[in-house]
């Protein structure tokens, strides 16, 4: 890549590596955030997922020091804060659940140093991300791939990016403690520029997907600004129901089931599992109808996908919230928007929209609008 087209964010980390660790440094990585068009909380039911990465990311710049094998010092410019880690004595996974951000580094070191074998020498690290943290926009997995991509880097360890999203996945999974699927660490490593990736979660194959059949259109991110508590929990309350849901209607994946299977094991399932169960299906043919309507330029019905997971998400799932409900009511109505819902995890964080260029400023005021007078 020209040096031109390097993101700016890998001048900041530079920059604050110098003033952090007095030199520079000599390796860097970017890894980008990434927007969900649809396929939400399918992921850990390995469903149908069609996320994109976005031009903002985290960046990770780095080299070895001459301190004791495996003392990793990281400053993080987000959190205006610096762990340090030995990354070859980092105990068990559950020992760093809710140990804030020095987890996710935690587990990319011990996860990665478990895959390639051996111990990992000592390293001075920024990192510096434009993706907003806890915004639905995968700033968790940017960060993980980022760290994993420079050791990587600076210690000639060869890893397909597939094996790099694989060990970003495990980290989260085991040392943050998000049960988490892979659709965000998987888009952060191997999303393609100018298109969506259709990700197939339980065989975990990705297949790039163009929206050019639909003509000119923006793809426009729309942050709440609204955090939620208690979202781990919740997710987590979700991950475990849908889990729990395919054991009672006895399928691997919670994707493989039909609908007509849920519908006549409600009672089995209960009000709860039933719901989540339903989104899963009807999310997983939302993604396929949402694929062949691309395909055929009929944005009217990528719309209609659209507005059908956030209504699945909001009513059935349960993850939507007042704000995001108004951004997206408020957003569908604007002539040239071809579609709107919630994107990410939920209970606050960020709405996508595929966007007219010419409704692009009637949508995002539209949106302003519906979150400053109703909230
Ligand atoms: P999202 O991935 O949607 O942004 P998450 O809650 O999954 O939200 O991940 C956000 C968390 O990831 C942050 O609270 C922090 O612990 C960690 N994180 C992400 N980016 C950085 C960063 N640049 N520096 C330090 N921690 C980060
Ligand atoms: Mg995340």
């Amino acid at each position: 890549m020209p040096s031109s087209d390097l993101p700016s964010i890998i001048a900041d980390a530079r920059r604050a590596f110098a003033d952090h660790f007095g030199a520079g440094p000599t390796h860097a990585a970017h890894a980008p955030g990434r927007v969900n068009l649809i396929g939400e909380h399918t992921d850990y039911s390995g469903g149908l997922v069609l996320p994109m990465a976005i031009n903002a990311g985290c960046a990770a710049v780095g080299r070895t020091s001459g301190r004791p094998a495996g003392r990793v010092g990281i400053w993080s410019v987000n959190q205006n804060e610096a762990a340090t880690l030995d990354a070859n004595r980092l105990g068990p996974g559950a020992d760093w659940h809710g140990k804030g951000w020095s987890s996710y580094a935690a587990g990319v070191l011990a996860v990665l140093r478990d895959r390639v074998g051996h111990d990992l020498p000592s390293m001075e690290i920024v990192v510096a991300s434009d993706v907003p943290l806890g915004a639905g926009l995968s700033s968790s997995a940017a960060f993980e791939l980022s760290l994993c991509a420079l050791i990587c880097s600076m210690n000639g360890f060869k890893l397909a990016p597939a094996e790099m999203a694989s060990i970003a996945r495990a980290a989260e999974r085991g040392y943050a403690g998000m049960p988490c699927g892979i659709m965000d660490q998987l888009v952060s490593a191997c999303g393609v520029k100018g298109h969506a990736l259709l990700i197939d979660c339980a065989t975990e194959t990705t297949t790039p997907i163009s929206l050019a059949p639909l003509g000119d259109l923006a793809v426009l991110v729309i942050d709440s600004t609204v955090k939620h508590t208690l979202v781990s929990g919740e997710y987590k309350r979700r991950a475990d129901g849908c889990e729990e849901a395919s054991k009672i209607l006895g399928v691997k994946w919670l994707r493989d089931a039909s609908p007509e299977l849920v519908a006549s094991r409600a009672g089995a399932l209960g009000d709860e599992l039933h719901r989540y169960a339903r989104h899963v299906v009807t999310e997983n043919a939302r993604v396929e109808s949402f694929i062949r309507a691309v395909a055929q330029g009929d944005a009217a019905e990528v719309g209609r996908c659209m507005a059908g997971s956030h209504a699945s998400l909001r009513d059935d799932f349960r993850v939507s919230c007042p704000e995001l409900d108004a951004i997206v009511d408020a957003c569908a109505a604007v002539p040239g928007v071809i579609g709107c819902r919630m994107t990410g995890g939920g209970f606050g964080g960020s709405a996508v929209a595929l966007v007219r260029p010419e409704a692009l400023d009637a949508s995002r005021d539209a949106a302003d609008l519906a979150l400053t007078t109703r909230f």
